[in-house]
């Protein structure tokens, strides 16, 4: 029998009815499916409690004993019904609120049964509320009972956890004993994996905790190697189809820029990841790199290094930012630095005139211009190149995975693609959801930087920071005030930040005080902005629109109001907005006195440390990856069940090893051996999440 095959409905009691539902609620089909469906969590049925022991550390404990009254408590939605349970030396009460005729008719007193469920405390006594009762029996469970999730619907049609469990009880029993492997044999060897037989029945029902733990391991171990085989073996499809442009040479453009204009000495860890990617420029398949490196560490002169590589080359190239802020300070910047050589720049926003277009339209069509710096805009279909070579993607997170492909359909080739990022991202993604992309990182920052000291005050203490404020700034520095600006409650965000704005300008009339936030024009905007970075204004009111990439070096300070409503990545990629220079900065979280524990654990990180990468991985600890923002999650090849990506990176990186080992010997899986890993990538796609979506 072919279990991934067998259709569920024809398990004993099941029918097409029930079998639909669970087709329809948890999309499973074939009694494989159903074996997949792994329990959410184990009561520990190997004994029966004392009702004296009970104490409020107990989870979910059985109590054998029977039942001496039935009474009834209060009137309408308030009346319950109290059973009074007894083990023969003491009692407890077992409350029910609904069913009560059920309850009623169902259990008889003084009859023995199994009371099965969490205790309850409430002023001073524990009672068990709606507890499940049970006769007991021979062929009771014993050990470890399996709970698994079910939902509304599954429940009223009778599909509740412990009907899961019999049906699964009755799939596994038809398991062969022989039953194919879903790993290759060196794999399990090598990693001392148990068989999967053993572990599908040990995960439902489990003898020992250290069998079930074994058992956890090996499916995990599992789950985490078909995403990596799909991950990874796309990515080879990929390479070996996507012809790109050779770029052979270094080229004239980058040996003159670098001889003579480059205005300070790479770092190192530059001029390696320059180097990684002028190998990738070299060949004839497309570059897709993916360029990491901490806040301020230098990603915009690689970005520009590179494209000179291109335009050396003969082609053209792109740079694309988020925000228009960022775009115009990239061609600001860019352009200053170009502005003896012989290379052409041009910028082009949401906000460039139509009569600036034409000739810019023009310029890309006939090769003229050679780089270009722009937002979404430069996505639209009427931006047409002569010869786009190269395109750079600056912050990624921002621009989802079907815009990179859009700057692919630009060209019959699609052009090299560097994407940058300052978001560290936590080791488990880079292998999962960036796994196609090759990944160059920048781990030193250019000398010189003092690292940032960052202090969490409340806001009693709000005097302290206005007299720091007042040094600062006597000194010469410029400040930032950033205010949190969600879209629920954007009206009284906006007063937040404009009564922030008049405060601090009635405090230090001294200077001149800008503000900007998202609901201004972006002339507007742009204009507060420049009086911010020409040093005209001392001090930046703002919200978050600052947050990606501003470069204004004398800003030594960051002061974040309403810290505790900003998460870690955020909070990080905003500090990074100072320490540019060479002066000592700091950052300021201000927030009010009650804090949830998991913010005071974010401030806490905060305070305690520079380092994105430690930043990034416990921000993944405290939000879990089913939080993580929506392009990661779909961008798995499908959901995992029972694997974790924030605690089980080791695993992950074991997975990832091997499947590249495999790979290498057979990138296409085309030998006869490795048909089980193709057949089960094919039946592991069927609840994929936007697998296309993966570039
Ligand atoms: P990010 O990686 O955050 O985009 P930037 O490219 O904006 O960082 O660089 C931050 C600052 O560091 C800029 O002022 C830039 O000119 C400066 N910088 C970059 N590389 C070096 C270097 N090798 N030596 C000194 N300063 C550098
Ligand atoms: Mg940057």
């Amino acid at each position: 029998m072919n279990l991934y095959k067998a259709d569920i409905k024809y398990l004993p009691g099941m029918g097409p009815k029930r079998a639909e539902i669970l087709n329809k609620e948890a999309n499973i089909y074939s009694l494989y499916d159903l074996i997949q469906t792994f329990p959410y969590r184990y009561i520990d049925r190997s004994r029966f409690y004392k009702i004296a022991e009970i104490s409020s550390n107990n989870t979910h404990i059985q109590i054998r004993g029977k039942i001496v009254a039935f009474t009834t408590k209060g009137e309408g939605r308030a009346k319950r019904l109290i059973a009074h349970f007894t083990d023969g030396f003491s009692q407890i009460e077992l409350i029910f609120f609904k069913g009560i005729s059920f309850v009623l008719k169902a259990y008889q007193l003084n009859t023995e049964y199994i009371v099965f469920g969490k205790p309850n405390y409430f002023n001073g006594v524990y009672s068990f509320v709606h507890p499940e009762l049970e006769k007991p029996s021979q062929e009771r469970m014993q050990g470890f009972m399996p709970l698994y999730h079910t939902s509304e619907k599954m429940k009223n049609n009778f599909l509740h956890s412990k009907a899961l469990q019999k049906y699964i009880y009755l799939a596994l029993k038809q398991l062969p004993t022989d039953l194919p492997e879903t790993l290759p044999q060196s794999v399990l060897k090598k990693r001392h994996l148990m068989p999967l037989y053993d572990a599908l029945w040990q995960i439902h029902f489990p003898q020992s905790l250290f069998l079930l733990e074994q058992a956890r391991e090996r499916l995990r171990y599992e789950e985490l190697f078909y995403i990596q085989v799909a991950i990874l073996r796309q990515a080879g499809l990929m390479r070996s189809k996507q012809r790109g442009y050779a770029m052979p040479l270094v080229g004239d453009a980058f040996h003159t820029f670098y001889n003579q204009y480059l205005p300070f000495a790479l770092t190192g860890a530059q001029k390696k990841v320059i180097k990684e990617i002028r190998g990738d420029m070299m060949r004839q398949t497309q570059m897709n790199r993916l360029l990491q490196g901490d806040v301020g560490s230098g990603k915009t002169m690689v970005a520009l290094l590179t494209m000179l590589i291109a335009v050396g080359n003969g082609y053209q190239a792109c740079l694309l930012a988020p925000t228009e802020i960022l775009a115009t300070q990239h061609y600001e910047g860019l352009s200053a630095l170009l502005k003896d050589m012989p290379v052409t720049i041009k910028l082009l926003t949401g906000s460039t005139k139509k009569k600036d277009r034409k000739p810019l339209h023009e310029a890309l069509q006939d090769g003229s211009l050679h780089i270009l710096v722009g937002t979404h805009a430069v996505l639209e279909d009427e931006v047409q190149f002569a010869n786009l070579g190269l395109a750079i993607i600056d912050e990624q997170h921002r621009f989802g995975v079907a815009q990179r492909a859009k700057m692919w359909a630009k060209n019959q080739r699609p052009p090299h693609v560097l994407v940058m990022t300052a978001t560290p991202i936590p080791r488990t993604l880079a292998m999962t959801v960036y796994g196609d992309l090759d990944v160059s990182v920048i781990d030193e920052l250019p000398p010189g930087r003092k690292p940032i000291q960052t202090y969490h005050l409340y806001e009693n203490k709000r005097a302290n920071l206005i007299r720091f404020v007042r040094e600062q700034l006597a000194q010469g520095r410029q400040i930032y005030v950033v205010y949190p600006l969600i879209k629920e409650s954007e009206k009284s965000d906006l007063k937040d930040l404009e009564a922030g704005f008049e405060s601090m300008q009635k405090i230090f009339s001294e200077v001149v005080v800008a503000m900007v936030h998202g609901k201004m024009k972006p002339a507007e905007k742009d204009a507060e902005m420049q009086r911010f970075i020409s040093g005209e204004a001392r001090i930046l009111v703002a919200t978050t629109v600052i947050e990606v990439g501003v470069n204004v070096p004398n800003a030594s300070v960051m002061i974040i109001e309403n810290a505790e409503r900003f998460g870690l990545a955020q909070l990080h990629q905003l500090r990074g907005r100072v320490g540019r220079g060479a002066d000592q900065s700091y950052c300021v979280l201000m927030t009010k006195y009650e804090l949830s524990a998991d913010t005071r654990k974010r401030l806490e990180i905060m305070t305690e440390t520079n380092d994105g990468f430690r930043i990034a991985e416990a921000d993944m600890k405290l939000r879990g990856p089913g939080d993580m923002d929506g392009t990661m999650q779909s961008g798995l090849p499908f959901t995992l069940r029972i694997a974790n990506l924030s605690n089980d990176g080791v695993v992950l990186q074991q997975a990832r090893t091997d499947v590249q080992e495999i790979l290498q010997a057979d990138p296409l899986l085309a030998s006869p051996q490795n048909e089980m890993l193709l057949s089960q990538l094919r039946y592991r796609a069927h609840d994929a999440v936007n697998w296309s979506l993966i570039s």
